[in-house]
């Protein structure tokens, strides 16, 4: 049974009895959800396992601090129509559901995710599908949320077909956490559900710490590869999660291992009540510095941030090398030597 309460998480061992009631001012702000299968993977003898500081929430949840907010990415800037967010040219961003499998402490969209913000409803989604039907320049829909598996197989593939239909969006990608929190919700059927006629499907996955993939979210993993359906991974750098570089080697590799090319490294947005997993980009940059000595260009995400306030996603380096005008250029190696080229 998914954990949804904070009686439930004392009853399971996963909070001290004596953090009940702060637990439950968290609880009437942010959505609590634990799967069993990461319930299993938590290290309750262990204060700062790297699973449970994901998941089990924290009385600093209710601490803001000033440059914190609650749209931290700026989507409702770019949000021509309910579920649509319209960044970049080619592309948006479509919102079906609010509800995900497991609620991550770090969320960047916790303000609008949770039990009770469902689905469009029929007239929304009909009016998201006229947006994208109206923009000839889309040509990749990213279902987000909210994580979309947690739709059943028949209205997700409904969905998708619908997409489908659209002539020019060639590319339809799919952002979860299932496959590694609910590897069983992986089913045939939903993976069927994935797959529209004549356009390219891909799904992503979030996962934070190399030991969400364990051999059933692998398994999870392999029927969404062997379906023909390429992945991709996305992460976040979450202090005491993986904010060092054997465990950001060891995600990596599990990810290159299970068929899934690593995408993108997010530092962790400005969502309220966050700051506790938040890196300095310095921080971040030292670790992808270190990670590229250790690893191949397939096992490398890119670092990314999210500039606040909408404007878009651009990588932050670290870079490797100074342009010195007509003198040419100083690039670094992996060891940190300086060459001219
Ligand atoms: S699965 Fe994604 S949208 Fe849902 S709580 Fe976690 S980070 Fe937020």
């Amino acid at each position: 049974m998914t954990l949804r309460l904070p009686s439930e998480l004392v009853a399971a061992g996963l909070a001290p009895p004596d953090e009940l009631a702060g637990l439950a001012r968290v609880a009437a702000r942010y959505a609590i959800a634990i799967t069993p299968d990461i319930a299993g993977l938590i290290d309750s003898s262990d204060p700062n396992d790297p699973i449970a500081r994901q998941f089990v929430p924290n009385i600093a949840e209710l601490t803001t601090t000033p440059d914190e907010r609650a749209d931290p990415i700026g989507d409702h800037a770019h949000s021509p129509v309910e579920g649509i967010v319209h960044r970049y040219p080619d592309r948006v961003l479509l919102k079906l559901v609010n509800v995900c499998a497991v609620y991550c402490r770090f969320c960047f969209r916790r303000e609008m995710v949770g039990p009770g913000k469902q689905m469009l409803s029929p007239q929304e989604l009909d009016a998201a599908l006229a947006y994208v039907r109206a923009h000839p320049e889309i040509w990749e829909v990213i279902l987000t949320g909210g994580d979309p598996l947690v739709l059943s197989a028949r209205r997700l593939g409904e969905v998708i077909r619908r997409i489908g239909g659209i002539e020019y969006v060639k590319v339809i990608r799919l952002h979860t956490r299932l496959p590694a929190v609910a590897p069983e919700k992986i089913t045939p059927s939903l993976v069927r559900a994935l797959k529209a006629p004549g356009k390219t499907t891909y799904v992503a996955l979030h996962a934070n710490h190399p030991r969400e993939l364990t051999p059933a979210a692998r398994a999870a993993c392999a029927r969404i590869v062997d379906a023909g359906i390429p992945m991709v991974s996305q992460s976040v750098l979450l202090r005491g999660v993986n904010d060092d570089v054997k465990t950001l080697e060891e995600l990596m590799r599990a990810f290159v291992e299970c068929r899934i090319k690593p995408y993108y490294l997010h530092h962790a947005d400005l969502a309220p009540g966050t700051s506790r997993f938040r890196t300095t980009i310095e921080e971040g940059q030292a670790l992808m510095r270190a990670l590229r000595g250790r690893v191949s260009g397939l096992a490398q995400p890119t670092y990314v941030l999210d500039i606040p306030g909408g404007f878009g996603k651009v990588p932050v380096g670290p870079g490797y090398i100074d342009m010195c005008g007509d003198a040419g250029a100083m690039v670094e190696d992996i060891k940190g030597v300086r060459h001219a080229y």
